[in-house]
Order: C-alpha cells, then structure tokens, then sequence
C-alpha cells in the first residue's frame, strides 16, 4: 500500500445538502491510543495502515487533525424511537469527516463516533466508551466476514479522556466506514422541515451515491423507495439467517443504502426463540428477533409517508403508490429468507417451494422447544447429512418430532458441504463478547484480537477453537445490552 500523506476528504453531503449539516470539530485528545485497527479495510479505502499508525493517521482517525480542505459536520436526522417521532436527533457525539474514494473507484463515509458534544447532544456528553466502541469493532467485523451489508470499523482509538456512566470508563473513538450515514430518519428529517426542495435534493443525492439505476426509470423516486425496500427486505433477512438482533430498530438507525448501522445492543441468539430480546430499553419485545422483519416493514413505511410529495402532486394517488411500492417488502423478505434457510439446510436448488417451505417450517418448533442452541444447529445438521445424527439428536428434546424431520428431510438429498459453507462456525457469541470488552476495559487487548481474528473466518473449521463454537455456559445466565453506553 502506498503511503498517504495527501488524504483527501469530499464533501459532498455538506456541499448537497447543507441544511443537514452543521459544520463541527472533534474534541481535542491528549492522548490517543490506536486500540484496534482493520488494515485490510484501510488499504481497501485507500489508507496507508503505517502511515494510520502515525501521528497524522491518529490525528486524521481522532478528527482532531483533518486534512486541509475537509469539511466535517454533525449530521442532522429525526427518527422514530420506539414508535414515537422525535423531529430532531442527529449526530450527538458523532462527525461525519467527509467522503473518501477508495482505489476502487468507491465513495464512502468516513465518519466518527464518540467525538465530543455536538449541537445535536441534547443532554448527552458527546462520548464513547472503549467497551461499546470495540464492541462495534468486533461485530461488525463478524457481520462484514459473514457476507452481511454492514458499516465497518476501521479503528477504535483510546482518547485518554474520562467517560462517567454506572462507574468511570476510559474514552475511545470509533472511525467507522459507511457506503453513507443517510436513513430513514435524514428523509423524515427533511420532510419534517417542509422544505420540499431539501427533501428532492436528498432523494437525488442518495439515488446518486446508492440507487443509481433508480435515475432512469420513469418515476425515479418510486424507483428509489423501491430500492430501499429491496435492499432492506435483503438485509433482514440475512440478519434472521444469522440469528443477529439488532435491538434499537428506529428509523434513525436504518440507512438508506441498506447497510447495516448501530450496534449499541445488538447480539447473536443462542437458544432458538423468536421473543428473544436482549436490550435493557426493550421491554415490550418491539424489537425481539422475530419482530425484526415486520419492525423494518413499519420503518419503510414511515419512509413512504415522507416521501409522499415526491410520489406524487396528488396525496391520495401518492399512498396509492406508496403501499404499492411498501406491499414489496414481504415478498422480497420471504423469498429471501427461504433462500437463506433452504441453503442453510443443505436442499438441493431445484426442488419446488411447496415442499421446501414447509420442511423448513416445520423445524422451527422443535428448535424452539429444545432451546437450541441456532447457529451449532446448522453445522450439527451437516453433520447428519453426512450419516451421523447423533450430536443434532442430542440437541434437541422432542426426539420423535426430530426424527420424523430427518427422514423428510434426507430423503431430499441434502447436501453437507454445501451447508458448512453458509452455516457459520464462529459468530460473536455474546459471553465470549463480553468476556474480551472486560479484558479491553483493563487494559488486556489479547482477546479482543483473537476474538476477532477467529471471527474472520466464520466458516473454516480450524483446531482449537471449540469454545468459540460454543454457546454460553449456563452460567452465564440470560444476556442484557445497553444503548448509547
Ligand atoms: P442511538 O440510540 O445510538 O441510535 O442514538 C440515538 C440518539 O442519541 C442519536 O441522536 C445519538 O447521537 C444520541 N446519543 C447517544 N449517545 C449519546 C451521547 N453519549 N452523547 C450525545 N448524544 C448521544
Ligand atoms: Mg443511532
Ligand atoms: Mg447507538
């Protein structure tokens, strides 16, 4: 990788739209400490990984010393949190740096959370802490390896500073990597204003960075909300594959390039249930894992609705093709969920749906009524795929129910190595998660690192590594996450 002493940072968004930019700094660091770093990702964008490690790259990844000409800003959105509409969230600890374009040819976001107040804090003290933001790190980078739209973690960096929450934690930044920061919530920010201009201008600019197909059709925003829902109804369905739980769906953490953003309470699923919900905020189940296709249904939505003026001059003829373009989602999401879940059980391509669907379909009790264990399951089954249905027996306890599946399910032929090469091994299983953020915490960066190296290979098998296929010793108890920690 070349050297980069010459990084150049767009600024398109602030130039595009500037009524959802307010120029902004990071907070000064006295400090900072280079505590993760993803190399591949830097050189993928363009950034010499040497020359990050240095004290212009710690400058550039801490937005304390940017490059001449870049244009940083807080960005402003609303968002609906929970079901209630707040007109004005925005960025309130985070910067968008600007915009980089890689060797590739790529424009991305190159952008900072945990970077000081911003006008958008509210009461908030504009911080991050070092647990959370590796936190980040590592599923992300787990998301990314696992072949699922996601943000990225370039770095998390030590600020030095001090972040009170139940106790005194140390202060970090995470330089995160974006397709954009545009969501749900930037439109209905847009739409809240009434400036029918600013909304235009924010649907031109995201077909230009995400949707470019959406410029030729006849009717180029339907063409654009059709976009987001196709990549949305994707993207949840490879989340729901994977067993992930995102845990904070509101509309301001749903992007508009159907990536995957915010993992302040996310987490994996172990034991099979659709009520899983892991966040301290969540005690209605809003966000539980098998709420997570109709909670995206319900942001898309909201989506339409804002934008209605540019569907069409007459409201009524505008919901029309708004549900139109909305009644998408399920379709896109069921196939693309049965997609993944033929995969994942090995079922050759070519049989027909109507045999299919409901073999998978009827997997599911016996699941969630073995509290199994959804990731081991899948290798498990390849493993009976190959003759030995002993360890996905011993998973299970309604036995007869499992057996009457299995003899279904072989008589199709299903194909073993074809599942271990979609069933994931290794994902970030939330007690070896939380076991490596308190190593981090104090200062034992180790776990952190091998977590993440194991979890860049999801799929390959390697000696050594069985605690990490593992689930949660059952003293570990039942898992709880937090937001904005
Ligand atoms: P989130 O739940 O992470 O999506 O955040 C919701 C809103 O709260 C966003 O507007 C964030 O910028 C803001 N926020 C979260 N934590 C903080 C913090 N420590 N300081 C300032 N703003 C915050
Ligand atoms: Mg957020
Ligand atoms: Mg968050």
């Amino acid at each position: 990788v070349a050297p980069s002493p010459t990084v150049h940072l767009d600024h398109r968004f602030a130039d595009e739209l500037p009524e959802l930019a307010v120029p902004w700094q990071a907070a000064e660091t006295s400090e900072p400490r280079l505590l993760a770093l993803d190399e591949e990702l830097a050189a993928e964008v363009g950034l010499d990984p040497a020359w990050l490690r240095g004290p212009e790259g710690l400058g550039l990844l801490t937005g304390t010393r940017v490059p001449a000409g870049a244009q940083p800003v807080a960005q402003a959105y609303a968002g609906h949190q929970f079901g209630g509409f707040s007109p004005r969230l925005g960025d309130g600890r985070a910067l968008l740096l600007g915009e980089l374009t890689g060797p590739d040819g790529v424009v991305r976001d190159l952008h900072l959370k945990g970077s000081g107040r911003t006008p958008f804090a509210r009461g908030g003290d504009g911080l991050a802490a070092v647990g959370p933001m590796l936190r980040e790190h590592v599923v992300s980078t787990a998301m990314h390896a696992l072949g699922i739209p996601t943000t990225r973690s370039l770095a998390v960096l030590a600020t030095g500073r001090k972040v009170q929450r139940e106790t005194v934690l140390p202060g970090a930044v995470l330089a995160r990597v974006a397709a954009s920061h545009l969501r749900v919530g930037s439109v209905q920010y847009a739409r809240a204003t009434g400036d029918l201009d600013l909304l235009r201008r924010l649907a031109d600019h995201t077909i230009d960075r995400h949707h470019p197909a959406a410029r030729e059709a006849d009717a180029p925003y339907l063409a654009l909300l059709e976009s987001v829902v196709a990549v949305q109804a994707s993207l949840v369905a490879r989340w729901m594959a994977v067993g992930f739980v995102h845990g904070v769906m509101n509309t301001d953490n749903m992007t508009l390039s159907g990536e995957t953003i915010d993992y302040g309470p996310c987490a994996f699923m172990e034991a099979f249930d659709p009520a899983s919900v892991f966040s301290s905020i969540d005690e209605a189940g809003r966000y539980a894992y098998g709420n997570q296709p109709v909670a995206a249904e319900w942001n898309l939505a909201r989506l339409a609705e804002a934008m209605l003026p540019l569907l069409d001059e007459s409201e009524e003829r505008a919901i029309e093709i708004a549900t139109e373009a909305l009644g998408g989602f399920r379709d896109a999401y069921s196939a693309a969920f049965t997609g993944h879940m033929r995969a994942k059980a090995g079922l050759p391509a070519g049989l027909a749906d109507d045999v299919a669907v409901p073999l998978v379909d009827d997997l599911f009790p016996i699941l969630r009524s073995g509290h199994v264990d959804w990731t081991s399951f899948f290798r498990a089954l390849a493993t009976a795929a190959r003759g030995d249905a002993e360890p996905v027996r011993g998973m299970v306890l309604d036995l007869p129910a499992l057996d009457g599946w299995l003899e279904r399910w072989r008589a199709l032929d299903p194909d073993a190595d074809a599942m271990d090469r979609v069933n994931p091994l290794y994902v970030p299983r939330n007690h070896l998660v939380e076991e490596a953020l308190d190593a981090a915490t104090t200062g034992d960066l180790e776990p952190v690192e091998r977590l993440v190296d194991v979890l860049r290979s999801p799929y390959d098998e390697r000696p050594g590594l069985a605690a990490y296929a593992a689930p949660a010793p059952p003293d570990f108890g039942s898992y709880t996450t937090y937001c904005g920690t």
